[in-house]
């Protein structure tokens, strides 16, 4: 059994018995970014209500079946219509800046490239900057995807004190991964059963541009997802005749590697 890491999995909206499962399928350590919850929330409590959940509740629940869990913590990009509510968020945020089971800001992004959505994405960077934090990107969903992404890594280098190895950008498909890891940032691919990519293609991928910053992700969430998509990916490289010292880069050094530049990630694996 590979061990692996799924770096980006909403497990609020899953239950117990997926956790077991995914640890019998190898996985040691999840990190679940904040999110849209299907529903907008009415006011800032909402969200403190909903970070306390995230980096307290959730961990226990995580490490009842031996998983480590570590969390992101933003307003997400179809909230971020809402300025003013957006800034309540923002500036209450570093409240939990000190929990040890935070990685950083995210998933901060764009959903339909709007002019408010850019403005939450900036003002998320600046307290990202002023605080030191490393940052996880959402680009939008199919036809917003490329523009979108553009949008994005514009943004990211208009802000000096943002160090690309600092960011990884998340579910990135074939027509975007070169302009994301080529601006040096790190790239994840979102193993989703219908709108996003499949284990084939991001074997294709991993294939054709290498292991170099490069993850996998189930983005499990509230809607039609696969908790198990990483091991679907191992099961696929395997078939493949790929290395296990390579298959282990991508689901599991990858994203350590990543982690471990945030100061409060301590974690280490059992083997290592
Ligand atoms: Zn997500």
């Amino acid at each position: 059994m590979a061990r692996y890491i799924d770096p980006h999995i909403h497990m609020v909206s899953r239950t117990t018995d997926d956790y077991k499962r995914m640890a019998l399928a190898g996985c040691a350590l999840v990190s679940e970014p904040a999110f849209w919850a299907g529903f907008d929330r009415s006011g800032v409590e909402g969200f403190r209500d909903y970070f306390r959940q995230l980096t307290d509740f959730e961990a226990k629940r995580a490490g009842q079946y031996g998983i480590a869990h570590y969390t992101w913590l933003c307003i997400n990009a179809k909230e971020a219509e809402n300025v003013e509510l957006s800034r309540e968020v923002i500036a209450m945020i570093p409240e939990f800046l000190d929990s040890p089971h935070v990685l950083g800001i995210g998933e901060i992004g764009l959903n339909k490239n709007t002019r408010n959505e850019s403005t939450v994405f900036l003002e998320h960077l600046d307290l990202a900057a002023k605080t030191d934090e490393l940052i996880l990107v959402h680009t939008p969903h199919l036809a917003d995807k490329y523009q979108g992404t553009r949008m994005i890594l514009d943004m990211l280098k208009g802000d000096g004190r943002i160090k690309p190895e600092r960011v990884c950008i998340d579910h990135v498909e074939e027509h975007t991964i070169s302009l994301a890891r080529d601006a040096g940032h790190w790239v994840g691919m979102t193993l989703y059963p219908i709108t996003k990519c499949t284990p084939q293609r991001a074997a294709d991928m991993v294939e054709k541009y290498g292991t170099e910053r490069i993850m996998v992700n189930s983005a499990g969430d509230w809607g039609h997802s696969d908790p198990l998509a990483v091991p679907e990916f191992i099961f696929e490289m395997k078939k493949r005749g790929h290395s296990p010292a390579d298959i282990d880069k991508v689901v599991f050094q990858n994203p350590l590697t990543f982690f471990r530049q945030c100061r409060r990630f301590a974690w280490q694996p059992a083997s290592d």
